[in-house]
């Protein structure tokens, strides 16, 4: 917040006689078309510079269209590292080079001015710069004193100005008093309600400029409203666009129906998006894209990756956004031969460079189990930036590889980047999976006192769930009743899942209390809170859950394990009878579980969750859908190569142990993920040290 003290300072000593405000650098404007380039969160860019900006103003509004980014892309969160260039080279985002900046554009003595053009240019880079609302009413009042609003188009200016910082009273106040107000200024005014999601305001606009000034839009006011009508789902509000759209003749416009593309789409209308889309004269790549993204969005993956194959065979060169939205795809599907064909495209597209796409990659290998393919993607990337760095530090927490996580991290600090509070989530979560207690412990100390990371919601979680696992239930109580913000369902499902391991039945009463109030509809807290007191022989108060559970209309998930052979995903459910190699499978688990009980095993009844005789329960939870799937595994997966299964739910303790087993008997790896982590299984151990 330094930079709102800075903006004080700024405005204090504005209009001050003399050059003492000229600190540091040259306070002479940079001029020309060489001008300094700011990027701006809109994405678009200004100029700035002494004569050059009111030419540059004047070519921003006839190339007006242009500045409006293609609804379809997507738009990648960096992590917050957002760089800003000047004149080619890249300049981290520095304090002291922004307020010097600042105070060699605002501290100017308008009056050494004599031409105005110049006046007027200073102003529009003030405005540029602006960052607080105060600054804004300044500035506001210094063209009121010295020019008028339509010199240079400062009127228009400052009311994107004070949208832009939430102004929007100021704004539409400004708005009113502009005299002579063309297209440009009506655009001004609706694409910043537009920006602040205002889609009722951006429609009353659009009608008094259509009605009372008569005025007809152009591709970026029926763009903007389209933008609104997209991010708050307005449906209705879209359709009428969509009629004016018609009626104007604007729909050959590639941007314009790749806007309503986009917002059938969001909205769940893939019919009329795909119509739409059929329609087009020529599609471009952004259409592309919002017809895959859209599709996977709304489920129909399968559908999205067939639409991106007809878009390589429209010979249209994916780009970032493109392949980020099929990396998602992949996930869903869970086909990770799927993952190495899109990997293969990614590097004969020449786009293995993009840090954006190749860190999607590497979390989608980690996701799908394979954590040696993102290790050796990691070992690829040139630069990799702390996202890239996060990202496989959240591999090895999610497949329980806690001392690797810490070793990574200590690494990642020792080549200088600095880590953020999404690389501490996965460091304390990697901590928590592997049961490192008093690393977990002195990390979240460290985070805030070192590196001036607060400590958020997901980092009480990971603690949470680090003490409850080393058994002290109390203390992770106590971190809860202490932390300054209201827990969410994050922490307390942390504490309740320590609750059932340690079979603590009366603080796991309380804790699903919390979690029933804050979540009443999420079925997972109410079996959590059955199985603690199925563990613990409490039938009656399981029963009642189970009834309130239903009373509630809440039905049971049913448990499905997945895993991946021959280019398909083969699914089954407890008791499965359906695969066509259903009978070699239960004669391969009887064989497995004969060499189990030759071992001594004995089954951990107590995960059924009904209250049933003993025999019964064993047939039962003998035939649970990860053992079909190990057994199939076992079957097709050739010797050497680790058994890959995916379950929807969290693993029952049967089967966690049945799987241990399994590894040492057949000598196989086993990596089960399971709702919460990933379990390696090898040798007769697994990676979770049974605390899941
Ligand atoms: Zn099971
Ligand atoms: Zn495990």
């Amino acid at each position: 917040m330094g930079l709102w003290h800075e903006a004080h300072l700024v405005f204090n000593v504005w209009g001050v006689e003399g050059d003492r405000c000229y600190l540091g650098r040259s306070a002479k404007p940079t001029t020309g078309a060489g001008g300094t380039k700011i990027g701006n969160d809109g994405g678009a860019e200004c100029r700035v510079g002494g004569e050059g900006v009111k030419r540059e103003v004047s070519r921003q509004r006839e190339g007006d269209a242009s500045r409006v980014t293609d609804v379809g892309s997507t738009k990648i969160d960096d992590g917050g590292s957002t760089k800003y260039g000047v004149e080619g080279e890249d300049v981290e985002r520095e304090p002291c080079y922004f307020i010097s900046q600042k105070r060699r554009i605002c501290n100017v003595e308008f009056r050494a001015y004599s031409h105005l053009d110049s006046l007027v240019s200073t102003f529009i880079t003030a405005i540029a710069y602006c960052s607080s609302v105060s600054s804004c009413r300044a500035i506001h009042a210094r063209v009121i004193k010295f020019v008028n609003y339509r010199e240079g188009f400062i009127g228009d200016q400052l009311v994107s100005s004070y949208m832009k910082l939430a102004c929007e009273e100021d704004a539409e106040k400004l708005f009113d008093e502009i005299s002579n107000k063309d297209l440009i200024s009506w655009n001004s005014l609706i694409s910043g309600f537009s920006r602040r999601g205002q889609v009722n305001k951006c429609l009353n606009a659009f009608s008094r400029m259509r009605f009372e000034m008569g005025m007809q839009p152009n591709e970026v006011t029926i763009i903007s409203i389209i933008s609104a009508c997209t991010d708050t789902r307005a449906l209705d509000g879209g359709r009428y666009i969509h009629g004016i759209v018609l009626k104007l003749g604007m729909l050959c416009e590639v941007k314009v129906a790749n806007a309503l593309i986009n917002l059938y789409g969001k909205c769940g209308c893939l019919g009329s998006a795909c119509r739409l889309f059929e329609a087009m004269p020529l599609q471009n790549l952004v259409s592309w894209n919002s017809m895959i993204a859209i599709h996977t969005q709304n489920g129909f993956t399968k559908e999205g990756m067939r639409l991106f194959n007809s878009m390589r065979r429209a010979e249209i060169k994916p780009d970032q956004a493109t392949m980020v939205t099929v990396l998602q795809a992949c996930e869903d599907l869970g086909v990770g031969k799927l993952a190495e064909t899109i990997h293969g495209l990614i590097l004969r597209c020449g786009l293995f460079a993009n840090i954006v796409i190749v860190t999607a990659l590497l979390s989608l290998y980690a996701k799908l189990g394979r954590l040696f393919a993102s290790h050796k993607v990691f070992g690829e990337i040139i630069n990799p930036d702390r996202v890239a760095w996060t990202a496989m530090l959240a591999g090895y927490a999610m497949h329980g590889h806690g001392r690797e996580a810490i070793e990574f991290f200590e690494f990642m600090v020792k080549v200088g980047l600095v880590p953020d509070h999404v690389t501490f989530t996965h460091l304390l979560s990697a901590c928590g999976h592997s049961g490192l207690v008093n690393e977990g412990k002195n990390y979240f100390n460290v985070m805030s006192e070192i590196y001036g990371v607060a400590p958020r919601l997901d980092h009480y979680s990971c603690m949470v769930d680090l003490l409850g696992r080393s058994g002290h239930l109390n203390d992770a109580y106590e971190m809860i009743k202490q932390m300054p913000m209201e827990p969410n369902s994050g922490v307390w499902g942390a504490l309740l899942g320590a609750c059932r391991v340690y079979g603590n039945t009366e603080l796991g009463t309380e804790v699903a209390e919390r979690l029933f109030a804050l979540e009443p509809l999420d079925s997972r807290n109410y079996i959590m809170l059955s199985n603690i007191y199925s563990a613990a022989g409490m039938w009656k108060e399981a029963s009642k859950v189970r009834a309130l559970m239903k009373e509630r209309g809440l039905i049971r998930t049913t448990g499905c394990s997945f895993i991946e052979h021959g280019n398909e995903i083969h699914r089954f459910v407890v008791g499965d009878q359906s695969h066509p190699e259903s009978e070699k499978i239960y004669k391969k688990l009887e064989e497995v579980i004969g060499k189990i009980r030759a071992a001594n095993f004995v089954p951990k009844t107590e995960y059924v969750l009904h209250d049933v005789d003993e025999e019964l329960k064993e047939d039962m939870i003998n035939k649970h859908s990860e053992k079909l799937a190990i057994a199939f595994g076992l079957l097709v997966v050739n010797a050497g190569m680790p058994l890959i299964i995916t379950k929807n739910l969290r693993i029952c303790g049967d089967c966690h142990g049945m799987a241990k087993l399994v590894s040492l008997i057949e000598n196989r790896t086993i990596i089960i993920r399971d709702m919460k982590r990933f379990h390696h299984f090898a040798n007769g151990l697994c990676s979770c040290g049974d605390y899941w």
